[in-house]
């Protein structure tokens, strides 16, 4: 049996930055061509990579960003077509694409599905017109609505919105009023993360100067538990901290993150892990495609794992899952039972009723998903 094997292409350009935004996204250069030449560098990259052995196949393919749906189907398509000359491209593969509501319409939708991608994830992050205007986005609850049902009609089956709780000004019941909407629009699968304050982000210098009206933290787990009941009264089961699906619907690609797999990433700043082995690109745009058209790497840095720290990496990513995983699959991965690895964390961690007392199964109880960095503390360490 082949292993999951993912591609991720980074697309940095974006029509406005977030004021929350931490990601590796410039608003798009004015100069014409600026998307055209960046899909011709990542289609480069692509050519130039090494090959990977028979026995791997590309399981999925995801466009994140920045905005992907910012560029030309024709350029998704140029891409795709790149990965499936230089890779044996599963012709099941999941291919998503992140897109912005007022970004794409029932055409551009039309053209990125004959090119081949096959699930959209949509930035919704709220349905409040006047929360999107406070976070700096510039599209509208209306928009994200003709985005999901556009998809539809262009025959996309599987559709993701994100949301994000926790926001300033918000109550968790206005979080709760969103991802209802979000629900309402029958969408497959839905990300929903509390709002992260970044340091290099307007949001971040608001907050250190005291002046962004953030919810209590107990608003923040109310929003939290609120949203996830609500997923889970439609249909839609959490299988990791901040994710929910129906059934058959879970991100493929994230799966293999999650399960600690290989993947390659293309573009400014795209991080790749391949057997143990991590690297990263160069992140601004302008020296990324200097690199490419010199020939030469666009690869920046790397990190080997030591044997501790990748076990200690395997069991936060399981802990991030609603199932957890089992002591059995633990040592047949590093040929010793947990218990022996990490002498006396589970009973710790269960007495303190962060981990459930299952036998044979190591799983965060509801408690421990939301301190899921002190039930991680002791196997990071
Ligand atoms: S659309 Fe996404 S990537 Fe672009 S600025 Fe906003 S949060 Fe960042």
């Amino acid at each position: 049996m082949t292993e999951p094997f993912g591609a991720y292409v980074h697309l940095p350009y974006c029509p406005y930055k977030c004021h929350y935004c931490d990601f590796n996204a410039y608003r798009l250069p004015r100069a014409e061509g600026a998307r055209a030449d960046m899909a011709q560098a990542i289609a480069s990259e692509i050519a130039q990579a090494p090959g990977l052995d028979a026995s791997r196949r590309v399981t999925s393919i995801f466009f994140g960003g920045g905005t992907p749906s910012l560029f030309r189907p024709g350029e998704i398509r140029a891409i795709i077509e790149a990965l499936r000359s230089r890779y044996d491209v599963s012709s099941a593969a999941e291919v998503t694409l992140e897109c912005n509501p007022g970004t794409v319409d029932l055409s551009s939708l039309r053209a990125l599905r004959r090119a081949g991608v096959n699930r959209l994830s949509i930035g919704a992050q709220s349905f409040s017109a006047e929360t999107l205007r406070r976070i700096g986005r510039l599209h509208t609850p209306e928009e994200t609505r003709d985005a999901v049902r556009a998809a539809r009609a262009a025959g996309f089956n599987n559709i993701s919105l994100d949301v994000i709780y926790g926001l300033p000004g918000e109550a968790p019941e206005d979080s709760l009023r969103s991802v209802q909407e979000a629900i309402s629009l029958g969408i497959e699968h839905l990300s929903a993360y509390a709002l992260e304050l970044e340091s290099g982000t307007l949001f971040g210098r608001l907050a250190a100067r005291g002046e962004l009206p953030l919810p209590q933290e107990e608003d923040v787990v109310r929003a939290g538990d609120l949203v996830a009941q609500a997923c889970e009264r439609a249909g839609l089961a959490r299988y990791e901290v901040s994710n929910f699906a129906r059934s058959g619907r879970r991100a493929r690609h994230n799966m293999l993150y999650w399960h600690q797999g290989s993947y390659r990433g293309f573009g400014p700043g795209a991080h790749s892990h391949l057997f143990g082995r991590r690297f990263w690109n160069v992140s601004p745009p302008g020296e990324y495609l200097r690199r490419v058209a010199a020939g030469g790497e666009a690869v920046e840095d790397e990190e080997v794992l030591s044997p501790t720290a990748q076990m200690g990496e395997w069991v936060y990513l399981r802990l991030r899952l609603s199932e957890g995983f089992s002591l059995a699959s633990f040592a047949r991965r590093f040929g010793r039972p947990l218990d022996a690895a990490y002498p006396g964390v589970r009973e710790t961690l269960c007495a303190q009723g962060l981990l459930e007392a299952v036998p044979l199964w190591v799983r965060p109880t509801p408690k421990g998903r939301w301190l899921l960095h002190r039930v991680a503390e002791p196997f990071l360490a």
